[in-house]
């Protein structure tokens, strides 16, 4: 049996790369992330009364990994990458049909041309297709005393330290967002490195919106090294 589905929206987001994507929704509160319907269901109608729910359940695809399949066995970056769980006890992104799964706050909802829902803390890659958008249900859906296996509650954190260098790159680019230094901050404290790597000598690079941010990282210190706009002509 196949059955085809297709987006209702495409999702606006400052990752323009999978690489530094908070591993979970909420980790980074301060991205800004936007959710345009298509057409036929970028009508007003369609979220008539969606503005009293203060979150929002998002089904998505996985589109940029979907080509490389699933494996039956994945490795958690919470087990420190090297501990097998079933594909169905993770929230791997390899999976079959690559569906996600998050929930989002709902900031608010534009509806003076088309369909624009603005959202804060969504894990997602910026073009990723939204198959589906559910209210989030507390009373139903909020389970506090729920056992949550090797996800034992948030991920530590890492301090993040800007080189006078970089804060001067910050302070020199004019057109930088408001919430930018903060989204940095957010999502290097996150740990972006993949389980395994722990070379206080490598430098990262990582897209975050409009900028490339090369960063180190020793013990739990994360050193911000340069910004560079990235000028649009
Ligand atoms: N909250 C979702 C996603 C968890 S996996 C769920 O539980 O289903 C989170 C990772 O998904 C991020 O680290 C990011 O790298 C990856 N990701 C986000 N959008 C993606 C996309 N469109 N295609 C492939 N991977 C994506």
């Amino acid at each position: 049996m196949t059955y085809t589905v297709s987006p209702i929206g495409i999702i606006h987001s400052p990752y323009q790369e999978k690489f530094g994507i908070p591993r979970q929704p909420a980790l980074a509160p301060s991205a800004p992330v936007s959710l345009r319907l298509l057409p036929p269901y970028d009508h007003a109608d369609c979220v008539r009364g969606l503005e009293a729910f203060s979150h929002v359940w998002l089904h998505f695809l996985f589109h940029e990994t979907l080509a490389r399949g699933w494996q039956p066995l994945v490795r958690p970056p919470r087990l420190g990458g090297n501990t097998r769980v079933g594909v169905f006890a993770s929230r791997a992104t390899h999976r079959p049909n690559g569906i996600g799964l998050s929930l989002v706050a709902l900031q608010s909802i534009d509806t003076s041309a088309g369909v624009t829902l603005h959202l804060s803390g969504a894990d997602l890659l910026d073009g990723t297709p939204v198959l589906d958008i559910k209210p989030y249900i507390p009373f139903v859906e909020a389970k506090p005393e729920a056992r949550s296996g090797f996800v034992d509650g948030p991920p530590p954190q890492l301090d993040v330290v800007w080189q006078a260098d970089a804060l001067a790159q910050l302070q020199a680019w004019q057109q930088a967002p408001a919430w930018f230094a903060r989204l940095v901050d957010e999502v290097l404290a996150q740990d972006p490195r993949p389980a395994y790597q722990d070379d206080p000598a490598r430098r990262y690079g990582m897209r975050l919106a409009d900028c490339n941010i090369v960063f180190n990282i020793a013990g739990a210190v994360v050193t911000v090294l340069e910004i560079t706009p990235i000028t649009q002509n």
